[in-house]
């Protein structure tokens, strides 16, 4: 009789085990899942955080290229401003020198541009800014570069040109100004002064030459090109 108690004790302890065995194997199992499906979530908010991250950097690239190009352009003009095109004119005298390249750069201004202003005002004298520069870059070739030094006064840097063909440049370009219609003026003209960059030349000597050389222009009668 004792001995059936115990065998029954020993089945009723083994079933209870075998249950909480159970229940215990089934709990792991439930927070295994629940650990994964933790995981899988974390690794997605990862990702997507990281995606915004990439996106934020890209966007950020963005607003700073078009900073640095604001930065860089004339607001009326639409070309590079002064501090842009003497940063550029410094390099390619840099590079010039280095390879033993030709460089040519010419200034032009525009002829009696207060006379303009003065009678069809400020606003018109600001759209024949802005339509001469179409203008001149439309008669440039595309590796010119035109930026606005001041006023009505602005650079052309031609690298790689020697002078013979910068005066064909420089003579086109006046030439298309002077014979093309602006709206509310008869005729337009520019006064240019050219060089080609001189072996042991700086840039502040070629500037000042190229100076010199447009009211060379001015002082010979305007609308032409002093070499
Ligand atoms: P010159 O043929 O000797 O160059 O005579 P000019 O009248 O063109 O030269 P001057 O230096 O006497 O006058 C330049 C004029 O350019 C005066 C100035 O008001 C005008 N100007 C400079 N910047 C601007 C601008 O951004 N917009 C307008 N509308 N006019 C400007
Ligand atoms: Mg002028
Ligand atoms: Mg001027």
């Amino acid at each position: 009789m004792n001995d059936l108690i115990i065998v029954s004790l020993i089945i009723i302890l083994l079933l209870i085990w075998l249950l909480v065995f159970k229940y215990i194997k089934q709990k792991t199992i439930d927070y295994k899942a629940y650990i994964d499906s933790k995981n899988s979530e974390l690794l997605s908010t990862n990702k997507s955080l990281e995606d915004r991250v990439v996106q934020r950097t890209e966007e950020l690239k963005e607003a700073t290229d078009q900073l640095e190009e604001l930065e860089r352009t004339d607001a009326l003009t639409d070309i590079h401003n002064r501090y842009s095109i003497m940063k550029i004119l410094d390099t390619e005298v840099d590079r010039a020198k280095r390879y033993g390249n030709p460089l040519s750069v010419f200034m032009y201004d525009i002829d009696h541009f207060k006379r303009l202003n003065d009678t069809h005002g400020y606003r018109a004298g600001d759209d024949i800014l802005y339509n001469l520069t179409k203008v001149v870059k439309d008669s440039l070739r595309d590796i010119d570069i035109v930026g606005r030094y001041g006023g009505e006064e602005f650079l052309v840097i031609m690298p790689s040109t020697i002078l013979s063909d910068a005066i064909d440049v420089a003579q086109r370009v006046c030439e298309t100004v002077s014979n093309h219609k602006f709206s509310q003026i008869k005729q337009l003209t520019i006064s240019i002064g050219l060089v080609e960059l001189g072996k042991d030349e700086t840039m502040d000597t070629l500037f000042t030459r190229a100076d010199r050389l447009l009211y060379k222009s001015k002082e010979s009668g305007r609308n032409r090109v002093s070499f």
